[in-house]
């Protein structure tokens, strides 16, 4: 297989590049806008064909390059089927599978961050989003955001995946790149609650700043950041 991290300094995001081989599909996972050009060259460089374009959910901190991929390639846009964004070709229920040549990506429903968030699961590794950060998790005080869910999500599904499947999630703010389901079980200081009412109780008392480009974002995301 052939996989990149890349990472966008600005919004402190991870975008994810998947492909089976040199010279065959490819499929990008929260591609940033002001990126697109350093993911074309990429892609032309490893001889890639770009035929998915996926958002794990409508970003609140960074526009979208799904519309720009979407018209320099003819790749398919994907979000769940909870999104508002319209502009999306394919939406994905819970369970539904994502293939490129001999990959698979399973889409798992994990809201709470927002109530569009899905991760995806591939044979060895799951790709977060914000529901499941490294030593973290994504925030729930906008977008539809809830910390009933989001417990739901993490304690109902994505930690009763095996202990040691690699974690690569959606954001990274301390330069912290992979984990595992296990290691966050066991260190991640979100994930050390007795109760659901606890987490939800430590979840709303975070008050934190909304985010700098949330009022621009939110609403090119939903048109895939071509406004
Ligand atoms: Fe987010």
């Amino acid at each position: 297989m052939l996989f990149r991290q890349l990472f966008e300094r600005e919004s402190s995001t991870y975008t994810y590049l998947i492909a089976a081989r040199k010279g065959g599909e490819a499929l990008l996972i929260d591609p940033v806008k002001e990126e697109t050009n350093k993911y074309l060259q990429l892609i032309r460089e490893l001889d890639l064909r770009l035929v998915f374009a996926i958002d794990t959910h409508v970003h609140a901190d960074h526009v979208t390059g799904l519309g720009d991929l979407r018209n320099a390639t003819s790749c398919v846009t994907i979000m769940g089927a909870q999104s508002r964004a319209e502009c999306v070709s394919r939406k994905v229920q819970d369970g539904e599978i994502i293939r490129i040549d001999g990959l698979e990506l399973r889409a798992l429903y994990t809201p709470g961050h927002t109530d569009d968030s899905y991760s995806f699961v591939m044979s060895d590794r799951v790709f977060t989003g914000d529901t499941l950060l490294i030593r973290g998790t994504g925030r729930t005080d906008f977008q539809n955001g809830d910390p009933e869910a989001q417990f739901d999500s993490l304690f109902g599904k994505l930690l009763k995946l095996p202990d040691e499947m690699l974690v690569y999630p959606g954001h990274d703010y301390k330069g912290w790149t992979v984990s595992t389901i296990g290691e966050e079980k066991a260190h991640n200081p979100r994930l050390q609650v007795r109760s659901k009412q606890e987490y939800v109780e430590m979840m709303r008392n975070l008050k934190l700043a909304n985010p700098k480009l949330m009022d621009v974002a939110v609403p090119a995301n939903l048109s895939c950041g071509l406004t």
